[in-house]
């Protein structure tokens, strides 16, 4: 049986490469909506229309619809990659940049309507695995499965900065808690589609568990 399982939770708690083994195992699709947000915001910083003094929001709006984000799927690294106006943007969403300004891009409710209608669509098949904030509130309220993770602010900010660094990124450990700090606020304070836990999600806190205890534990689930 084909099931859609929704993964939510804070930045950096290990959901992408959860929810990337599950499909995988699984030959589920995967769709990672934290990249959709990193794209538009991509787009954003490109237009002007954000930076660290000012956001425009009203023009980012109208220009929404030039807007086109897709998926393609790469056998070699074994997840899709995002793709902006057909330029796949992969590499330049996920620098700590585009972290800085990527959660007031998503409080725009014009941004999340748009992005939230085309993640319905990818998953009206089923047989899909999504992970980001709202998903098993908002974009599938229905989800057989939705696991939330947690894991302390400083795990995460130890995973993240591990990850810039081998990267080549020259950022400090404070500056990226400090972000993890910030967008975990403004993710549960916005107006539309505050970061919530669904009342029916099984939550993991993954502090003091490897991946492969973490991956056991959600499988089982799967298969009940
Ligand atoms: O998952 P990731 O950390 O890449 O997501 C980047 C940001 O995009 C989050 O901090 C959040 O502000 C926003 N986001 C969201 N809703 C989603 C996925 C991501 O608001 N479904």
């Amino acid at each position: 049986k084909k099931i859609t399982i929704a993964i939510d939770g804070f930045s950096s708690t290990g959901k992408s490469t959860l929810a990337k083994q599950l499909a995988k195992h699984l030959g589920y699709i995967y769709v990672d909506t934290g990249a959709m947000y990193r794209a538009v915001t991509f787009f954003a910083m490109k237009q002007g229309y954000i930076n660290a003094d000012a956001f425009d929001s009203t023009t980012l709006i109208a220009s929404l619809p030039s807007i086109r984000l897709h998926f393609e799927f790469n056998a070699e690294l074994g997840f899709a990659e995002v793709f902006l106006n057909d330029v796949n943007v992969e590499t330049e969403i996920r620098t700590i940049e585009v972290s800085r300004f990527v959660s007031k891009v998503a409080e725009v409710s014009q941004v999340r309507a748009k992005l939230v209608e085309q993640q319905k669509e990818m998953g009206k098949n089923k047989a899909i695995v999504m992970d980001g904030r709202d998903i098993g509130t908002v974009v599938f309220p229905d989800a057989e499965l939705k696991i939330f993770m947690t894991a302390s602010a400083s795990t995460r900010a130890q995973r993240r900065y591990d990850e810039l660094v081998a990267k080549g990124d020259a950022v400090t450990y404070e500056e990226v808690l400090k972000n993890v700090e910030e967008r975990d606020y403004i993710d549960t304070h916005r107006e539309d589609s505050p970061l919530v836990m669904a009342v029916d999600a099984i939550e993991i806190d993954n502090s003091h568990l490897n991946r492969e205890e973490q991956f056991a534990q959600v499988l089982e689930m799967v298969n009940d």
